[in-house]
């Protein structure tokens, strides 16, 4: 039977790297929260509506054409926007507007209705908290936040994305104060989690471990 993952952890600890390799590994399909509350963020910068402007922000996602097909693309209003809301503008923006429990509501609702059959890893900052509370995996992933830079470094220069080390780290350490202080679902690693350190772990040996995990807990 196939189940759904938790992972949770800081920006760049490796949850999405991961997720993907482990999907690959199971059969599952990888939903990437963090790319749903960027897409918010920047259709939001798009139409010039503030982003903590809670009230216009929760009924423009009424309205927002968002799709996250199983490739791992971003759609939005029928564009393709997964390398758009890789931007550090987008990265705090997305930050802003998760402060937002109205626009948490609706996002939650979406990535719960969207994994409801099993079969999914999910990755974000509440999904052994909130989206998924009986996850029988969950996983809290962290690491340095200068490994976690010089990650970000590397994956930004591969995709022609700003890639200075000082200000990634900055944003990073800038991020992981907002996203743990936040009144709303703030990062926090739930009871049930196994937290991994990452950062001198290859991704190889991340993925083992993590597929160990899923191996006791499902008896496969
Ligand atoms: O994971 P990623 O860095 O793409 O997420 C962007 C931002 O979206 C995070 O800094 C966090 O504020 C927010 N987020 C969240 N809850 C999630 C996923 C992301 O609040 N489940």
């Amino acid at each position: 039977m196939k189940i759904n993952i938790a992972i949770d952890g800081p920006s760049a600890a490796g949850k999405s790297t991961i997720a993907d390799r482990l999907a690959e590994t199971l059969g599952y399909t990888h939903l990437d929260t963090g790319a749903m509350y960027r897409a918010v963020a920047l259709n939001a910068i798009r139409k010039g509506i503030a982003l903590d402007d809670e009230e216009k922000i929760v009924s423009m996602i009424a309205d927002m054409e968002l799709q996250m097909p199983a490739d791992g693309r971003v759609i939005l209003e029928g564009e393709d926007v997964s390398q758009a809301i890789r931007a550090n503008e987008i990265s705090m923006g997305a930050s802003d507007v998760s402060k937002l429990q109205g626009c948490r509501a609706a996002l939650v609702e979406m990535q719960q209705r969207i994994c409801k059959d099993g079969g999914y890893i999910l990755d974000g900052r509440d999904i052994g908290t909130v989206v998924l509370k009986d996850a029988p995996v969950k996983i809290f992933m962290v690491a340095s936040p200068e490994a976690r830079a010089e990650r970000r470094v590397r994956q930004n220069k591969q995709n022609g994305l700003e890639a200075d080390y000082e200000t990634i780290l900055e944003d990073i350490k800038k991020r992981d104060y907002q996203d743990t202080h936040r009144e709303h679902s703030p990062l926090t690693k739930a009871e049930d989690a196994i937290e991994i350190d990452t950062s001198y772990m290859s991704i190889q040996e991340v993925h083992d471990a993590v597929l160990k995990i899923v191996k006791e807990k499902t008896g496969e």
